[in-house]
């Protein structure tokens, strides 16, 4: 049987690795952090395997990546002793690209700005295919622990085709040699792989090493040096860490070019002992803009990566959080399971929820425009955590930021901040809900609150109706939807008998209307003669009008709105006049559906046929125009 085995890249790959190297020529560089970042995995992945099988290790646990320029040669060699690949899964990590997404990747990857596709590169893990920017054929040996025999070889010039054979290798792990193209050979140079390893792999927990080497008394000699730093920043005081090397580190975990808006560093203690770095984006990441990102801070024991989200330890509403959590009381050798249910690891989680939380808060009293920022980015998840985190809701919703009708656009307010500027007579605290502040601005819903000047909060982003249900009060204030609430009034018997008055007329008018369950007397039209509100129970039209785009809501579905009528506007006094005069004028009810188009139009929503309004409009014209 012929051992060399020909084989070809997906397709999608194809695509990607033309990208890749098509559009990436500006920061070629990355090959090498993409390269170093795959060897440490490895070595995590050996190191947490031989925990419960010491044999793994071939007495060969000096963990180490070792990066061998050869000038002869022209290759550069990026080696590790970490976990190695077999044939088969050579074939299926170097061949294939298993991620869901890849499409949008590549969509975006066309799109973005050339300074945010190296962090895309990291972001969807095809970091090794990145050797081909600056390599004309990439060779890896590797092999598992077991016989030396059992290695395998895999060669590819990056153009669409591999092979792969079996291979003789001494030690396990992973030999990636770069036979580097002829204008690429800065990369052979010392200062060269010096400074890269420094700006881009500096916080990398293992020993990048390389033979330098050194003059001493005129004799030459060669020794192995480490060119990273290896500091694991967590584990040291707040007060030995400078900004710039939390930044880096950031930079390196995230892949974010950003620095964070905020860095939370301490030790946990009480019944466990844990650090924690933990770090807030001041920019959503890519991998929030398209796919999911994962969930949960990478998880240390005693500095051993044990993964790299721990799930347990933030919840879903917090995935934008990144970060390391190092626990010093858990068994190294951890099982998966035993993670699921560990009460250790649900208290540090309640703690660093609690201090997320407890940061936000700082940020938002003391770096306000900071923060103002932050929400922006971000605030869909703290939406998510009021409507999901029932322990910190009250905190969470403190957090919450909202235009109002007294703000100028694009200023917000929070609800303690509403909440402390009402008026000593104003009990609850009033909100509407829609598409943009200008629609809201002119609905009739306004008009007793401007002529009381009471505040309203507008909710213009469409998460705002669904974490509604869940914020129906804050410190013991309600939470009343400006089109719903039945006003406190001071007519209120006068309004009743305004109503018994108009009995007739409403009744007349509700034969006419398919949708309406009620027609009442207003007591909050000030200019305007009609408007729809809900029963305080009833969905909004904002919502409706949200599932109706989602597909879940057909019109059979609609709850049926109450029509309110402002009897002091001089159309309604018409009107009533009209009735009073012939109880079967024609023109009782056009005035009918005009008033109640007007009011499905001030809502928001959209008139059911609007070519009937517009006829009813057009004969209302010639009328008076011939008048
Ligand atoms: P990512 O590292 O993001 O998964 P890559 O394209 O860089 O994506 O690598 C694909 C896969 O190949 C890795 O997930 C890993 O399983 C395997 N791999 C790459 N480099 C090494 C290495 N040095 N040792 C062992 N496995 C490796």
């Amino acid at each position: 049987m012929s051992t060399v085995e020909k084989k070809e890249f997906k397709s999608e790959l194809k695509q990607i690795l033309n990208l890749i190297t098509h559009s990436l020529y500006s920061n070629k560089e990355v090959f090498l952090r993409e390269l170093i970042s795959n060897a440490s995995d490895a070595i995590d992945k050996i190191r947490f395997d031989s925990l419960g099988n010491e044999a793994l290790l071939e007495n060969n646990k000096e963990w180490k990546i070792k990066i061998i320029p050869d000038k002869k040669n022209n290759t550069l060699t990026i080696s590790d002793n970490g976990i190695g690949m077999s044939r088969e899964t050579i074939m299926e990590n170097l061949g294939t690209i298993a991620k869901s997404g890849t499409k949008e990747f590549l969509e975006k990857l066309k799109t973005a700005e050339a300074a945010f596709r190296p962090e895309l590169i990291g972001q969807f893990g095809v970091g090794f295919y990145s050797a081909f920017m600056v390599a004309d054929s990439v060779t890896v040996i590797s092999r598992t622990a077991g016989e030396k025999s059992s290695g395998v070889q895999w060669v590819s010039d990056g153009q669409g085709e591999y092979t792969v054979e079996p291979a003789e290798k001494e030690l396990r792990g992973t030999d990636v040699i770069l036979h580097l193209k002829e204008e690429e050979k800065d990369f052979l140079e010392e200062w060269k792989i010096r400074s890269l390893v420094k700006q881009f792999s500096d916080f990398i927990e293992h020993p990048v090493v390389m033979d330098v080497e050194k003059e001493e008394d005129k004799k030459k000699s060669v020794a192995e040096e480490t060119l990273n730093s290896r500091k694991a920043l967590w584990l040291r005081s707040k007060n030995d860490v400078t900004k710039e090397e939390y930044e880096q580190f950031y930079q390196q975990i995230s892949n974010d070019f950003n620095p964070p808006a905020k860095v939370i560093h301490y030790t946990g203690e009480g019944m466990v002992e844990f650090k924690v770095l933990l770090f807030i984006p001041s920019k959503k990441p890519f991998d929030m803009m398209f796919g999911e990102p994962k969930v949960g801070p990478k998880l240390y024991i005693r500095r051993v990566l044990i993964m790299d989200h721990c799930e347990q330890l933030l919840p879903p509403y917090m995935r934008f959080v990144k970060g390391v959590v190092d626990c010093a009381d858990l068994p190294l050798n951890v099982s998966r399971e035993m993670l699921q249910q560990n009460p250790q690891l649900e208290k540090i989680k309640n703690n660093l929820v609690k201090s997320v939380i407890k940061n936000l808060e700082e940020m938002k009293n003391n770096e306000y425009e900071q923060y103002v920022s932050f929400f922006k980015e971000f605030g869909q998840f703290i939406k998510e955590g009021v409507h999901s985190d029932w322990t910190n809701k009250e905190q969470l919703s403190e957090l919450l930021l909202f235009e109002s009708v007294k703000t100028e656009e694009g200023k917000f307010l929070s609800l303690p901040q509403y909440a402390e500027q009402m008026p000593s007579e104003q009990k609850e605290i009033y909100f509407l809900t829609g598409e943009d502040r200008e629609t809201l601005l002119h609905t009739p819903y306004l008009e007793t609150f401007k002529a009381k000047e009471w505040n309203v909060l507008l909710m213009t982003d469409p998460i705002d109706e669904f974490i509604l249900p869940y914020l129906t009060e804050y410190k013991g204030k309600k939470l009343i939807g400006a089109d719903k609430a039945e006003l406190p009034s001071d007519k209120e018997k006068e309004q009743n008998e305004a109503q018994k008055i108009f009995a007739p007329l409403f009744d007349a008018m509700k034969a006419k209307l398919d949708h309406v369950k009620e027609i009442r007397v207003s007591s909050r039209l000030k200019e305007s003669a009609s408007c729809l509100v809900n029963d305080a129970n009833a969905m909004s039209a904002n919502m409706e009008r949200i599932m109706q785009k989602l597909g879940q809501m057909d019109e059979s579905k609609k709850t049926e709105r109450i029509l309110e009528l402002n009897i002091e506007h001089p159309v309604v006094i018409a009107l009533r006049n009209i009735f009073e005069a012939d109880a079967n004028d024609k023109r009782i009810e056009i005035y009918t559906k005009l008033l109640y188009d007007q009011a499905v139009i001030a809502e928001g929503s959209k008139v059911k046929d609007p070519t009937a309004l517009s006829k009813m409009i057009n004969d209302l014209l010639l009328q008076t125009a011939s008048r």
